[in-house]
């Protein structure tokens, strides 16, 4: 921990760079991914304070859409999308993702049960090959499937009716850094 606490002191070094960040935030762009430590949004995109909106949640999984049930993942998506305004929403998931890995092997979760109950969420089960260790084709699916939910979002699905909301499905491999996007009229994905 004392390398991240010493880099902390460090960074609050230059305030005349984040200055106008106090201003406010007009992102474009939520980028919503897995809390896996080996993802850094930041990095992958070049994306600099105050341009991207993110959600990480484990296994990058949006949950049902729920009125009247408080979830802070519905909050993140409405704020951004009828707040903030964001004109992309893309969900990435990622190679050797522990979350999707577990669902496609189908292991046993019930010393972790939160776990196993937020993961749940990810219905259907991503179809792949458990002898993958990336599990490419499983988080593939998975991102269409969590894709495919947020459009059942209010927010979003109002976004897209009114063509100010684009959607994007990506695949991040952690160890090549390579970005997959999926296109829909050849229902593959691709590289960037
Ligand atoms: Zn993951």
């Amino acid at each position: 921990m004392q390398p991240l606490i010493d880099n902390a002191r460090a960074f609050g070094r230059r305030p005349e760079e984040f200055a106008r960040l106090a201003e406010g935030q007009s992102p474009d762009v939520l980028f919503i991914t897995c809390s896996d430590s080996r993802v850094v949004p930041a990095l992958i995109t070049g994306a600099r304070p105050g341009e991207l909106f993110e959600l990480r949640t484990a296994g990058n999984i949006v949950p049902p859409y729920a009125p009247g049930r408080p979830s802070g993942e519905a909050a993140t998506v409405e704020y951004a999308v009828e707040v903030l305004g964001v004109r992309d929403v893309v969900v990435c998931g990622h190679s050797h993702c522990g979350a999707v890995g577990a669902l496609v092997r189908g292991e046993d979760l019930d010393a972790v049960p939160a776990v196993r109950d937020w993961l749940a969420h990810a219905t259907p089960r991503p179809a792949g090959t458990a002898e993958d260790p990336a599990v490419a084709e499983g988080v593939q699916n998975h991102v269409l499937t969590q894709l495919l939910r947020l459009r059942s979002y209010p927010c979003v699905a109002g976004g897209l009716a009114d063509g100010r909301l684009g959607l994007h499905a990506w695949y991040y491999e952690v160890h090549t850094g390579t970005v997959l996007a999926h296109r829909p009229h050849t229902d593959t994905f691709t590289a960037l």
